[in-house]
């Protein structure tokens, strides 16, 4: 099994499974060669499954992705029309609840987030890729973007007004979750 070794100031050692599948030892400096060998030894049914379980989640979060293809500037600006389509709604019934609207709407075929907003411009960011969700993921990403044109952060005030206008927005946030396999930030 090829292992990478670290050696850092830690106290003991540690594993790690990368996304691609990749050990990873932290030891602590000075840790003999054949006390790392025998930690992995002592660890390899876990390693293994670890391994397994991490490159099958890739490839499902691979899977999920694909079934939106944005190679070219035509696919890019027809899932931009359909998002823009299902937004655009949404955006107008929330502004009407929430008193805010953002002064800028714009897109990007981004997979590490589903949404981004930058208060102080009151711009909202949202990845073309929302198309792949259920619409009731697509208003939560909406709402809680919004809600971040009131509050920037994720405080307790950012969560009382999701609670007020999403009461839903645990569930969502898991459910998008599970249908992505995607943690990612928002
Ligand atoms: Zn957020």
């Amino acid at each position: 099994m090829e292992v990478q070794v670290t050696r850092r100031r830690t106290s003991r050692l540690s594993l790690r499974i990368t996304k691609k599948g990749e050990v990873h030892v932290s030891a602590p400096y000075g840790t003999p060669e054949r006390t790392v060998r025998e930690f992995v030894d002592k660890h390899t049914d876990w390693i293994q499954r670890a391994v397994a379980r991490t490159l099958a989640s890739e490839q499902t979060r691979r899977d999920f992705f694909a079934r939106l293809p944005l190679a070219t500037r035509a696919q890019r600006q027809e899932a931009e029309r359909r998002l823009d389509g299902l937004v655009r709604p949404m955006i107008d019934r929330y502004a009407t609840l929430m008193g805010v609207r953002p002064q800028f709407l714009y897109y990007r075929a981004t997979r590490s987030r589903w949404g981004l907003c930058h208060t102080g411009r009151c711009a909202i960011c949202l990845s073309l890729y929302l198309l792949l969700l259920p619409q009731w993921c697509i208003e939560h990403t909406v709402v809680h973007e919004m809600c971040h044109l009131l509050v920037p952060n994720h405080g307790p005030r950012f969560h009382a007004l999701m609670d007020r206008y999403f009461p839903r927005w645990r569930e969502a946030r898991a459910e998008t979750r599970r249908v992505s396999r995607m943690e990612a930030e928002d």
